[in-house]
């Protein structure tokens, strides 16, 4: 079935269904006629990866999605770049000696690249933002920003975890703020009627409100703030952007 010139190449996390990457590896690979592939890599705990790469000695590279991006890190060789100061890896390189067939692991974070690379042409007269989450997401695009001399505050529903909770937030601090980006799960498909606890009614025409979620093309975080005014954008264009960062690094 397989041929052996086939490299491979995947997706590794707990449970990954339908996933974007697949989709966009395969359309790739045929497009350029390359002998590739990419599989979904579905492993019950992340102790277990270490068995797989060695099983499959034309895996040159693979994606890492939830729950592993930060409980990875301790089997990599090394952390590259962003997903160092991140915390977070996203993308993982295979590298093989050919002499004594040592495999040596590279974690990188693309999420961060990704972000940055989508921003509109405005971006580079901003100078506050308000993150929502506190999960991998939030940390890859709070790097994104400082690197741009973006100061974020990261706002969370637990009191402690982040700079800030949702009841903290006044008009002062959101009138701050020129972007504001939900780097949270809430309204992500099925749950399309949901929306993080923002005080939407303190947004207006001056923001700019990123939802890194792309399914649905239009949040109920990003309607919201339509209809408030502000200009707004999913998280489409960011997940290719980060599918290319990541096989620019595997090529
Ligand atoms: P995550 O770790 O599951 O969640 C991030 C944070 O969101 C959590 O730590 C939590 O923070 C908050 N949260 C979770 N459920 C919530 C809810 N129902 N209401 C309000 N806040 C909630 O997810 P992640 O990996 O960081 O990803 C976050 C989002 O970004 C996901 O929708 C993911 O699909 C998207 N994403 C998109 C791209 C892209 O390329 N477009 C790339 C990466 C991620 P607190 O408990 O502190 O409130």
């Amino acid at each position: 079935m397989e041929k052996n010139v086939t490299t491979l190449y995947g997706l590794v996390g707990r449970r990954l269904g339908h996933s974007f990457s697949r989709g966009f590896f395969h359309e790739k690979f045929s497009a350029m006629h390359l002998p590739a592939d990419y599989i979904n890599i579905e492993i019950p705990e992340i102790g277990e990866l270490t068995d797989v790469v060695a099983r499959t000695p034309n895996l040159a590279g693979f994606n890492v999605t939830v729950p592993y991006k930060e409980a990875i890190i301790p089997l990599l060789d090394a952390i590259e770049g962003d997903a160092r100061e991140i915390g977070a890896v996203n993308t993982v390189k295979v590298e093989r000696n050919d002499h004594d067939g040592a495999i040596r692991l590279r974690g990188f974070n693309t999420d961060c690249e990704g972000f940055r690379s989508t921003l509109p042409r405005q971006a580079a007269e901003w100078t506050a933002a308000l993150v929502l989450g506190t999960g991998g997401a939030a940390k890859a695009v709070c790097h994104a920003l400082r690197t741009m001399g973006i100061e974020p505050l990261t706002v969370s529903r637990r009191q402690g975890c982040g700079d800030l909770t949702y009841g903290d937030l006044t008009e002062a601090i959101v009138g701050k703020a020129q972007l504001i980006v939900n780097a949270t799960p809430a309204g992500m498909w099925p749950d399309v009627g949901e929306c993080p606890p923002f005080p939407l009614w303190l947004i207006d025409s001056r923001h700019f409100c990123y939802d890194l979620i792309y399914n649905p093309a239009e949040t109920e975080f990003m309607r919201r703030a339509c209809t408030r005014g502000a200009s707004v954008k999913n998280g489409l264009d960011m997940l290719y952007a980060q599918a290319n960062a990541s096989w620019l690094l595997w090529n």
